[in-house]
């Protein structure tokens, strides 16, 4: 063991960490459900689905036997030319929980390319009908991921700062806090008919932090771009299968966006994938003999069958009973401890949506990713058998929704104690 961790200290570059690691990382040698376990003999409950993906925890059978067997009759081809029934069978079930307006699946391989994938498909159905729109209006605060084109539409600030002049232009509104005011700057740069597209998180903005906002100020965003003949993109990578109580976020909303990006628990965590759906309209300014309207974007990887086969047996357990059962459950446990902090006088905010439950803490400093607190949070419940990575001083939970009663409470019971110790200015003795 210690001479992996020594060449993993020396040699590998973990994502969103520092590259010089204080501390050995613990080696993870096996999941199961909510739990991970590590080399050391330590069980960790897994409370953000490792990066938001593990919908149903880990190594689920049923979709390890699905990638198994699909592995022995076909594990990839490619999909420009060919087609495959895994791919097949992925876009119906897709399509039988999106909104009915979303009719053709473009796959990819992760929920940066979905959103890459989703940007290009607007900007070049403006170009192939021949109609100049170029501005794309994107919400302050927003993250859509690291490759080029995402971070262009996300807030401009720590993650993206070494790459500012490369990145296009783009024209931010606020977050939809106050919707007089967001409104009024929706309609102030709609005026010039030059916007091509309009893209949000909806109802959640995950990375800034989980902020929440309503359903209706969205859906009266979402009119205004289209009173404007502008697109709409709902990037669902984070908010899909269930996270907000519902399939995706986009069921609470009257106004349909036209493209919809989709990765992350798609497949159960178990393997990379991407989607981009969209309204048959927009697919069809690509339906020309001219080759110059062709959508040129594809990756080497693009409906892997085996990820596709995932996909599908997570789709089975997300559309079953017991796992609806179980989203319901995770969301009113939520809800109750959430009215049994509020009188905590660190927390700042409370806020919840179906599985997801955000707690900001009340700090000196501003709300911020880089807020001193993240340092003393993450170790706390890592001590206490939690995997908890704060987004500053925004603590939240992502919970598998294979998630028992009992580990809930844990995890709320550990909260509670923090919140006390926070109070108190014990943590840094109890950690
Ligand atoms: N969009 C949203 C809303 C996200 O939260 C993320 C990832 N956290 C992405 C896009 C990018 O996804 P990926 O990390 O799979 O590239």
């Amino acid at each position: 063991m210690n001479e992996l961790l020594e060449t993993d200290r020396n040699h590998v570059w973990h994502p969103f960490s520092a590259l010089q690691q204080t501390a050995d990382l613990p080696l993870i040698t096996k999941g199961s459900g909510p739990y991970l376990y590590t080399a050391q003999g330590n069980r960790i409950i897994d409370a953000i689905s490792s990066w938001w993906v593990n919908l149903h925890g880990h190594a689920h059978p049923d979709i390890a036997n699905a990638i198994a067997t699909q592995a022995q009759q076909l594990e990839h081809v490619i999909f420009a030319g060919f087609t495959h029934e895994p791919a097949i069978r992925l876009t119906e079930n897709l399509l039988t929980i999106l909104p009915e307006n979303y009719q053709r699946v473009f796959f990819s391989d992760n929920g940066s390319t979905a959103v890459e994938v989703a940007l290009k498909m607007a900007i070049q159905y403006w170009s192939n009908r021949g109609v100049k729109k170029q501005k794309i209006i994107a919400l302050h605060g927003a993250y859509h991921g690291d490759t080029f084109g995402a971070m262009a539409v996300g807030e401009r600030g720590l993650f993206t700062r070494p790459f500012f002049p490369y990145l296009f232009d783009v024209v931010f509104v606020d977050f939809p806090s106050d919707e007089g005011r967001v409104l009024a700057q929706m309609e102030t740069e709609l005026r010039s008919g030059e916007v091509a597209a309009f893209i949000f998180e909806p109802l959640v903005q995950a990375a800034a932090g989980m902020r929440m906002y309503s359903p209706s100020v969205l859906d009266k965003m979402v009119a205004l771009a289209h009173s404007a003949d502008a697109l709409c993109i709902a990037d669902e990578v984070f908010t899909g299968f269930g996270r907000t109580g519902t399939y995706f976020a986009v069921d609470q909303l009257t106004n349909k966006p036209d493209i919809i990006a989709l990765s992350k628990g798609i497949t159960g965590g178990f393997l990379p994938l991407g989607v981009t759906a969209c309204h048959e309209e927009v697919a069809d300014a690509f339906s020309s003999n001219e080759v110059s309207k062709t959508f040129f974007h594809g990756h080497s990887y693009t409906a892997n069958p085996l990820a596709c086969a995932a996909a599908n047996a997570s789709f089975n357990l997300l559309a079953g009973d017991e796992c609806q059962s179980r989203i319901r459950m995770i969301s009113s446990m939520h809800s109750e401890f959430a009215e049994s902090i509020l009188h905590h006088s660190s927390v700042a905010e409370i806020r919840t949506q179906g599985t997801l439950l955000a707690i900001e803490l009340r700090t000196q400093e501003e709300t911020s990713y880089t807020n001193r607190l993240r340092e003393i949070i993450y170790p706390w419940f890592m001590k206490r058998g939690v995997l908890m990575r704060p987004l500053g001083n925004v603590i939240y939970l992502v919970p598998p929704y294979c998630t028992g009663k009992d580990d809930l409470q844990y995890i709320y019971d550990s909260i509670r104690e923090f919140l006390y110790a926070l109070e108190d200015n014990t943590l840094e003795a109890n950690l």
